[in-house]
């Protein structure tokens, strides 16, 4: 099977907004399988849409629509198709039903033009909007299968994965069942793991092992496709094996596990607080961790110190310190680690120092950074990275690297 992407929205066109939804679908459809041969992005003008379609199902299986489900005026896909196709719009009584009850939950009276988004293509499977109004429909017809979808990511994402990803899995698998799970990987390259892995990469079918790099990490996505469940899960965790006798070392988490929420699950589990003293990160270390829920548990605070005033100043760094071996040094990070996990009374003190870039500073070139940890027995660790001149990209791979220091 191979599928188009139509994207309806004129904002996309005026460069508004980014075509997200595309990017997200097309990723889901890779899982299932599914080779996306074309993108496409049109406005809300119902016959550059009809062209559109007809366009699409003369090249592909499965068309899949994000957007113009709304109430509005502009909003026409679902009309579009229904006229295109010769089939009526037909009242969702339970669509209906969730959209009287959105108003009445708002305490707003309902305007005539929302019951339009209780409209679905007559024979379709309805899909459920809980994050909206608008249901999304999946719809076969002649040899092709039309999902049309909200254009809201918040929306439009939880309907495909849970409502529409399934349908379409059972359409393609006849009963066999796809399950997935994703390795994570940090502190090795893309290209030296899958040479650890690559009689595996190059003979498994059943699961299939998919890898990804992106921003300094590395995924491998085990895929296995079979009558049940547990037989799948079976076999996903015979390949994991194999794949972790080869480099588990380097594995970190699972699935949408991060760095930062390994780290703080870690830290939680252990029962160990931490504080940070920030100088290029400048905040984004304690930023990445309070992404994550339940990290008051363990990170109790830090401070930015950003000049080197301020890390003699505000976190009593010694001054000799920083005139005989500069704020990028080993002894530098130490003393703010040691400095600031007193200053919070933590059992880990971290610390990061270094230059961001582009350019060089105190004779150290850009992506120098020191790390130092001062462990729950005062014992000190440090790491010197050698990073690039890409200012921002060095600030989070060296977040990246002290979470994984702390995960080790
Ligand atoms: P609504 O009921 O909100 O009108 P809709 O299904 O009619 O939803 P649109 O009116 O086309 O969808 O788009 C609504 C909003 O959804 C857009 O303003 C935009 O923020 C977002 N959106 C639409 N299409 C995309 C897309 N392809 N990628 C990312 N975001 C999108
Ligand atoms: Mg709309």
């Amino acid at each position: 099977m191979n599928a188009e992407i139509i994207a309806v929205g004129s904002e996309l066109l005026l460069g508004q907004i980014t075509n997200t939804n595309a990017r997200y679908i097309s990723s889901q459809l890779a899982e299932l399988g599914v080779n996306v041969y074309y993108h496409t992005v049109v406005g809300d003008n119902a016959e550059r849409l009809k062209q559109a379609i007809e366009l699409a199902e003369s090249r592909a299986d499965l068309i899949i629509f994000s957007g113009g489900l709304g109430p509005t005026k502009d909003d026409l896909t679902k009309e579009t198709i229904a006229k295109h196709l010769g089939t009526e719009l037909i009242m969702d009584q339970t669509a209906m039903l969730s959209i009287e009850a959105f108003f009445q939950r708002v305490n707003r009276p309902m305007t005539e033009n929302n019951k339009k988004q209780a409209l679905v293509l007559d024979g379709c499977k309805v899909l459920a909007n809980h994050n909206g109004m608008a249901p999304g429909m999946f719809y076969s017809h002649d040899q092709h299968i039309y999902i049309l979808l909200p254009g809201p990511p918040k929306e439009m994402e939880p309907m495909f994965q849970f409502e529409a990803k399934p349908l379409l899995a059972s359409t393609l698998n006849h009963g066999e069942i796809i399950v997935s799970q994703v390795l994570r990987f940090y502190g090795i390259g893309e290209a030296e793991l899958e040479t650890q892995i690559m009689d595996l990469l190059e003979t498994q079918t059943n699961p299939t092992i998919a890898p990804l790099a992106s921003d300094g990490e590395v995924t491998l996505r085990v895929t296995a496709k079979t009558s049940s469940e547990e037989e799948a899960w079976r076999l996903i965790h015979e390949t994991e094996q194999l794949l972790l006798s080869r480099v588990g070392d380097y594995l970190y988490g699972y699935n949408d596990e991060s760095l930062a929420s390994s780290t703080t699950k870690l830290l939680i589990e252990q029962g160990l607080t931490i504080s940070v003293a920030e100088s290029l990160t400048a905040g984004l270390f304690q930023s990445e961790l309070a992404a994550i829920p339940g990290v008051s548990q363990t990170l109790v605070g830090g401070v930015v110190t950003y000049t080197a005033d301020s890390k003699m100043n505000q976190l009593g760094v010694s001054k000799e310190i920083i005139e005989q071996y500069g704020v990028v040094s080993e002894e530098c990070a130490t003393a703010m680690a040691t400095r600031v996990k007193t200053m919070f009374k933590t059992n880990i003190g971290v610390a990061l120092t270094g230059v961001a870039g582009p350019g060089e500073h105190d004779h150290q070139p850009a992506g120098t950074v020191w790390i130092a940890i001062i462990l729950p027995n005062d014992e000190v660790v440090t790491h010197e990275l050698h990073l690039s001149d890409m200012r921002n990209t060095n600030r989070l791979r060296a977040v990246k690297r002290t979470f994984h220091y702390l995960i080790q």
